[in-house]
């Protein structure tokens, strides 16, 4: 199988938007607590401006909430945001230890360190070093000493990062070995049902776009119990292994390949008309041949072909099972025509209507 599909990141950007919202709904609301406790502003800053700044951290929130997105680029720039606010609540205190300590950095990190790209991570890091320097450097009356309690800020608030980064790598990981192992088959390495069936969209959705028809191939290997009855099961495990990836090589890279059972295998992929089909169900059919050329046993397989195409508002996994359900009696035909033989379903009509036209052309089976 190629072309498996990219983990979705819509879901992703979404919950960006909604930890972002929430981190700027946080600083608004522990900033506002510096607007009713005497003495927490220092002088000179004007409370009408401060009270501003946090209306604007809450707006900026709503509208994250609205849009529901963001994307890389504006989720680096919000987390940055996220710290030169922190700056400016820290500044605008007159005892920043007091009322806007370094911890209040923590959700922010967080939220970096799950969301962000390396570079913007690390730049995020350095920004944290900076802030922690500005809110605590009136607290301290010596250099060494802010230093130290600099470098202990930030150095807890950027390992803490650091972890969440490297478990989110790890979540990763596991997800994406997860997925691959939910739509590869064990045996063979080939794509499974059920990436046949999340793929089938797609492919409906380029036929539509291209004016093209779905053809399906349902492949079943001939007499393959007698194989095993004679050979074992090992043997028949690397036959199945041995037709795979010689079918791999010879499908057209946009197909889909799938092993949907024991033995057998369903070819997917966008044709122009039935000998286009049939050609290269015949082209399989060699491939199989030849898959264990060279060796004493035989191996046959018997092939089904038929075409679809796509109607408005049909849902493409219904679509495909009765494509699949059509293929799959052409296949039976060619076993009983003798085995070793490609069938292409054939009586029944398909409407066919290209992208743009109201009228429904004739687009039968050879
Ligand atoms: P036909 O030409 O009519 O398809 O005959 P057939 O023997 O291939 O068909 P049948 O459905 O009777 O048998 C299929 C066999 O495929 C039965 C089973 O032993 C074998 N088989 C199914 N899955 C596997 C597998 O994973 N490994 C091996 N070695 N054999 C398998
Ligand atoms: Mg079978
Ligand atoms: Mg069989």
């Amino acid at each position: 199988m190629h072309d498996l599909p990219r983990p979705e990141r819509g879901g992703e950007h979404r919950l960006v938007a909604w930890c972002l919202a929430a981190l700027f709904c946080a600083g608004a609301a522990l900033g506002s607590v510096n607007l009713f406790v005497e003495g927490a502003l220092r002088d000179g800053v004007s409370r009408p401006l401060f009270a501003a700044a946090l209306g604007a951290c809450l707006l900026l929130a709503v509208g994250l909430v609205v849009r529901q997105h963001a994307g890389e680029a504006l989720t680096a720039v919000l987390v940055l945001l996220g710290d030169a606010t922190y700056v400016l609540l820290a500044w605008s205190t007159g005892d920043p230890l007091r009322h806007a300590p370094p911890l209040m950095l923590l959700f922010g990190c967080f939220v970096a360190a799950w969301f962000l790209g390396t570079r913007a991570l690390a730049v995020h890091m350095l920004a944290v070093v900076a802030a922690c320097w500005v809110a605590l450097a009136g607290s301290y009356p010596s250099t060494p000493l802010l230093l130290v309690h600099v470098a202990v800020s930030a150095a807890t608030l950027d390992v803490a990062t650091l972890g969440v980064f490297l478990l989110r790598r790890r979540v990763q990981r596991l997800l994406a070995v997860t997925q691959e192992m939910s739509s590869t088959d064990p045996l063979t390495g080939l794509a499974n049902r059920r990436s046949l069936v999340d793929q089938a969209p797609r492919i409906w959705r380029q036929a539509r776009r291209d004016g093209q028809r779905v053809g399906a191939l349902v492949l079943d290997l001939d007499h393959f119990k007698r194989l095993n009855d004679e050979f074992g099961h090992a043997v028949g495990d690397a036959v199945l292994r041995s037709v795979g990836s010689a079918l791999a090589a010879s499908v057209r890279p946009p197909d889909v390949l799938a092993r949907t059972g024991g033995e057998e295998l369903v070819v997917l992929g966008l044709v122009a008309d039935p000998s286009e089909a049939r050609r290269l169900a015949e082209r399989l059919r060699l491939a199989v041949k030849g898959s264990v050329a060279g060796q004493q046993r035989q191996v046959t397989v018997s092939i089904g072909v038929a075409l679809t195409g796509p109607t408005d508002g049909e849902d493409p996994t219904d679509a495909l099972w009765r494509l699949v359900d059509r293929a799959d009696a052409a296949m039976y035909q060619a076993k009983q025509g003798g085995r070793d033989r490609v069938a292409v379903a054939g009586s029944t009509v398909v409407p066919f209507r290209r992208v743009g036209s109201s009228h429904p052309t004739a687009g039968g089976m050879a």
